[in-house]
């Protein structure tokens, strides 16, 4: 199991920011901003370059999640930025594919 899949068993604890049947969002362990939340399947799909159509509606629904999750946390109006790191040179260090929503402060473009 991959160290999302625990958080999304229950059997790591994380700060939920919301959750799905088949997808869950929760705070970031090291955030990068004041908001740093992760959309995750539960079921693991390594990368988006392995995600194929069969995956396209939760992704989808994924992405739309991203303006409830920002509502809650207060970051709506301020604005968000979402990010998918996908491979080494993207800096992706765990593989499970997971969304990044930062906001809570300018971010700077283009990124580092
Ligand atoms: P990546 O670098 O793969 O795009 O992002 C992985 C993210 O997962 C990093 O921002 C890292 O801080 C976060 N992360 C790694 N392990 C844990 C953990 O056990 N709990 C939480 N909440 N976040 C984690």
């Amino acid at each position: 199991m991959t160290i999302f899949e625990k958080i999304a068993a229950g059997q790591i604890p994380a700060r939920i920011v919301h959750e799905v049947e088949d997808f869950i969002a929760f705070h970031d362990i090291q955030a990068q901003a004041p908001v740093h939340v992760l959309i995750v399947p539960r079921k693991c799909i390594t990368r988006i370059t392995e995600a194929d159509v069969s995956h396209a509606d939760m992704l989808g629904r994924m992405l739309l999640a991203t303006r409830e999750i920002a509502a809650k946390l207060g970051v709506l109006e301020s604005g968000y930025r979402i990010v998918i790191n996908n491979g080494r040179d993207a800096g992706e260090s765990v593989p499970h594919l997971h969304i990044h929503l930062l906001a809570g402060r300018a971010l700077a473009w283009p990124p580092g």
